[in-house]
């Protein structure tokens, strides 16, 4: 039964301050000594934490207990992807402006679903939005969307394709649907990100639908294999999906060339570049995207190499009139009339969400250019500085150019050996990375996209890695 005093009261300014202070020092000290905690968690943290959980109970509790009880429970089991030596998939820690513009975002709690919900956080995604262009060398006329990811940026672009060339073919897709109309063609990489594939189910158009195209030894497009695969289908709609860093080795497509073979079919190109669009930032890494700007689709991450807090992704388009058509929608009651700012719901998937443009502009306004570029230069010189010393190691091989900042690391020529090495490395604390499979071998798979990483870290990994390596080699 539910009594007054069971309701909850607003906190007094004081307690609330003392509870937000609380929670944003627990973080703080967090980060603070992430250099020095486990990588990852081992077992015993994670059941400590089911038990620490505790179970639902009927009564209230007072804040300050329940987030004390949280991150007493959570702490120990966390893995320090926010620190220095997380090197798995993809994945740097975020930046501390955009980590504290993430904390207010949490704390003035607005809606960036429209202008009327929150035109500040309308007003600040349109600023940043055109900042991200700037920094990435997109169009400056291209729109965009604050996405959760580049799964959500990927499906964002390719339901603008679908629209677009679904009309070209005199096709409404929107009011009609895919029943009956035209069948679409999805030509890409034969090692195109997953998430691509995800995006054509939940478009309707089938993971069927994908005519893959054969990949050179980098995983970097075939373009002569692309121009027969297009050319030996039907004409009508295609989109060709191309990749500005191949999830495993780096490797960019051939954006010019590409791009000419997929416009002499009338496809929409779209690029993922989830990690590797921000090659554009960097004048020492720009020439990977050259010719990119020719696209008509763009999705990269926010949460990868701009360093900001989960979640965020960016879709950009060429073709403004497609993305809203795909997008925008209307009720009466929502009444979003602006005519000054744009809406932030008319352009991605959702409608309420969290403002995301205050930790992306926070970041931009951070690092500038410069910054960013000097972020891509780091994580690019620190792979580099991995492969250098991993590979003169007896038995060690790097199995790829290293063009970026992904490095692909062999063990003694054996799976075996290369994956007892990785589990031994992911147990020590030390580091973190991934393991993949790359041309029938298993590998290791060191990913280098977080500001925090010093020389000194590669180093240490490397020490960590070469030992756990003897250990396995005998
Ligand atoms: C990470 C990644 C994605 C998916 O991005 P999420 O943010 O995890 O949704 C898509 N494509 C590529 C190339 C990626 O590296």
């Amino acid at each position: 039964m539910i009594t007054t005093t069971d309701e909850q009261q607003p906190s007094k300014a004081s307690a609330l301050s003392a509870l937000l202070e609380d929670a944003a020092a627990r973080a703080a000290r967090y980060r603070g000594a992430v250099d020095d905690v486990p990588v990852f968690p081992g077992a015993d943290a994670l059941e400590a934490l089911r038990a620490g959980l505790g179970t639902l109970r009927d009564k209230p509790a007072a804040p300050q207990a329940v987030i004390a009880e949280l991150a007493d429970a959570v702490e120990p089991a966390l893995v320090a992807s926010a620190g220095p030596r997380y090197f798995g998939f993809v994945i740097g820690g975020a930046l501390d402006s955009a980590t504290a513009a993430d904390i207010l975002a949490a704390g003035w709690d607005q809606n960036a679903f429209n202008t009327l919900t929150s035109p500040a956080a309308a007003a600040v995604e349109e600023v940043a939005g055109e900042w991200l262009k700037d920094v990435l060398g997109l169009p400056s006329g291209a729109s965009f969307a604050f996405t959760t990811g580049g799964q959500a940026a990927n499906t964002v672009c390719l339901a603008a394709a679908r629209h677009q060339v679904l009309a070209d073919a005199g096709w409404d897709v929107e009011r009609d649907g895919l029943a009956g109309a035209p069948r679409v063609r999805v030509v890409t990489g034969a090692l195109r990100h997953i998430t691509i594939d995800r995006s054509l189910r939940l478009l309707g158009l089938g993971a069927n639908a994908v005519e893959p195209v054969p990949v050179g030894d980098d995983g970097a497009i075939d373009v002569a294999a692309l121009a027969r695969v297009l050319a030996d289908g039907p004409r009508g709609p295609v989109i060709v999906c191309l990749q500005a860093g191949e999830v495993n080795s780096g490797a960019f497509d051939d954006f010019p060339a590409a791009i000419t073979v997929a416009r002499e079919h009338g496809a929409w190109v779209h690029v993922d570049g989830a990690f590797g669009l921000w090659a554009g930032a960097s004048p020492a890494t720009r020439r990977l995207v050259a010719g990119v700007d020719g696209a008509d689709s763009w999705a990269t991450d926010g949460h990868k190499w701009l360093n900001v807090p989960y979640d965020s992704g960016y879709a950009f388009c060429a073709r403004p009139a497609a993305h809203k058509a795909s997008m925008a929608f209307s009720a009466a009651y929502l009444g979003d009339a602006s005519e000054t700012l744009r809406s932030p719901g008319d352009w991605g998937l959702e409608s309420s969400r969290r403002a995301r443009g205050f930790a992306t502009w926070a970041a931009l306004r951070e690092l500038g250019r410069d910054g960013v570029a000097g972020l891509v230069d780091r994580c690019c010189a620190r792979a580099r500085r991995f492969a250098g010393l991993l590979a003169k190691v007896d038995g060690v091989r790097v199995m790829h150019d290293v063009v970026l900042n992904q490095v692909l690391v062999r063990f003694g020529d054996s799976d075996d050996i290369t994956e007892r090495t990785l589990a031994a490395v992911q147990r020590s604390g030390v580091c973190w990375m991934g393991g993949t499979t790359w041309r029938a071998q298993r590998l290791m798979r060191i990913s280098v996209s977080g500001w925090r990483t010093t020389e000194a870290d590669v180093d240490r990994s490397v020490e960590a890695i070469l030992a756990a390596y003897r250990g396995v080699s005998g």
